[in-house]
């Protein structure tokens, strides 16, 4: 399988990428985001043959075409194995019907940190130890966090001798549950930073050591966020996963997702491309709703960043929907990087009338304010028994406003556990909802973190004097 980027095209011909070099990079060197060249399809028989696989033999079928020669098949399933084992539950991913409604939640946080992003973190964790430890190489993950990216990034690198981890997260503006999930893991790898300024700054500052080749090209800088391919990978899989259990390939099934970068929502739309019957998207969005004003009128416009009860999509600008816009612009990188670099200084982007016709087909998007978000959590108890967190409560809400054909099933995406938001959920609903016993004793634990005025050099020093001091051991090595 062999990679473009979004932008290929705009900066002469580039040679294709194999998956390793796409996921080591994580971001491509002239702005745009990595995809596949063509998408792997399967057949309906294909599809049909996954019935009743258990998760990680489909984890396996999904993805073994984008990752090609990159692993032996033996090396590729026990990544996998092992990734899904530090899940709660061997389904990884249960869909719960609720009731008679025809909606389906489908549970993606049973990982080690309560959001799905394990779900694609744990799997990318270690396949980037086992390609690094192959090529005897050591890479440095830089990263900026407002709460769940931090700790499932961290918890998928924990104690890797290949990858050291710095996270950068706004001093006193993540919840105490997110601080601790990041700042009581204590492996000699994990450098927590705790910023004198906003997330802005973090990211400023993370986007900064990128820009800095020297720098970069001197630590094998890399980055896990959301843009890296191998995580829209992971994710498709689980739309193959639901789908398969209400009936496809026979029937088509729709997915609703509360979305803030755009990445979960477009491993779904891949999912499609690839040959799944998926007639339908609804995309939630909170008040910041850059992503519900695109899909009512084709113009993408930025405005200022509100924080709601669903930090995770307190997003202005969704990095992913590049890969969504790059198929509204015919797959022609060039113009695409053109409009994109226009999007960064005038704010503005606006796609033609047949291309947001031909989305509009494929996806609805709508918007929930704050009360709204309460009422959906509430609503849900009551109705269906069941206690969901904010962001999973804008896309259930947004859900029912959108729901095309009642006969289709709908599957919303849970994409954290209650406990993380205890206080909205109690403000919702009267009860706090409880931290699974594996994480009991989180507010007990020790925690680890250095302080950092918000100041690159101050950072760039940072790092450079921690990998100095793990290159030079402090004791001489005891052969035994
Ligand atoms: C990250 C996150 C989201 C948004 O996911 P995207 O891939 O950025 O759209 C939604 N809910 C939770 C709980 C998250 O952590």
């Amino acid at each position: 399988m062999q990679y473009i980027s979004t932008r290929h095209g705009s900066q002469g011909q580039p040679s294709p990428l194999g998956f390793e070099d796409i996921m080591l990079a994580g971001l491509a060197r002239d702005g745009g985001l990595y995809l596949p060249a063509e998408w792997p399809q399967f057949s309906k028989t294909e599809i049909a043959s996954m019935k009743g696989l258990g998760y990680t033999e489909l984890a396996f079928r999904i993805m073994r075409p984008f990752v090609g020669d990159t692993f032996d098949e033996a090396t590729f399933r026990r990544l996998i194995a092992e990734a899904y084992a530090s899940f709660e539950t061997p389904e990884v991913a249960p869909v719960k019907p609720l009731g008679a409604s025809g909606l389906h939640l489908m549970e993606l946080f049973h990982g080690p940190t309560l959001a799905f992003k394990d779900v694609a973190l744990q799997l990318l964790g270690r396949m980037l130890d086992q390609t690094l430890t192959v090529r005897g190489q050591h890479a440095t993950i830089v990263g900026a966090t407002s709460g769940d990216t931090g700790s499932a990034a961290i918890e998928a690198v924990r104690d890797r001798k290949t990858i050291d981890i710095f996270m950068l997260f706004p001093k006193g503006r993540v919840s105490e549950v997110q601080r601790r999930q990041m700042t009581t893991v204590l492996a000699p790898n994990v450098h927590n930073i705790a910023v004198q300024g906003t997330f802005d700054d973090c990211q400023d500052l993370a986007k900064a050591c990128f820009n800095d080749l020297a720098f970069r090209d001197r630590h094998a800088l890399t980055a896990v966020n959301s843009i890296n391919f191998a995580r829209v990978m992971a994710q498709i899989v689980y739309y193959f996963w639901a789908a398969l259990k209400l009936g496809a390939p026979e029937r088509p099934v729709a997915f609703t997702v509360p979305s803030g970068n755009f990445g979960n929502v477009y491993a779904g739309y891949a999912a499609k491309r690839m040959g799944l019957p998926i007639s339908h998207f609804v995309i939630g969005t909170n008040s910041n709703d850059i992503l519900a004003r695109f899909f009512e009128s084709g113009t993408m416009t930025t405005t200022e960043v509100v924080p709601t009860y669903s930090p995770s999509m307190d997003i202005q600008i969704s990095s992913n929907f590049e890969r969504l816009l790059f198929d509204l612009y015919d797959r022609n990188g060039a113009t695409l990087a053109d409009a994109m670099t226009a999007f960064r200084s005038t704010g503005t982007l606006k796609v033609g009338a047949n291309a947001l016709a031909g989305v509009r087909e494929l996806f609805d998007a709508g918007r929930v304010d704050e009360p709204g978000t309460l009422a959906a959590i509430a609503d849900c108890r009551k109705r269906f028994g069941e206690t969901i967190e904010p962001h999973t409560a804008v896309g259930y809400a947004v859900a029912q406003q959108h729901r095309r054909d009642p006969s289709v099933p709908m599957v919303m995406l849970a994409t954290a556990h209650p406990a993380k938001f205890p206080d909205a959920v109690e403000k919702a609903v009267g009860v706090r909802p409880k931290l699974p016993a594996r994480l009991g004793d989180l507010m007990d634990r020790a925690e680890r973190v250095d302080g950092l005025r918000n100041d690159i050099e101050a950072l760039k020093e940072m790092i450079d004097d921690r990998r100095a001091m793990a290159a030079a051991p402090a004791r001489p090595k005891v052969r035994t």
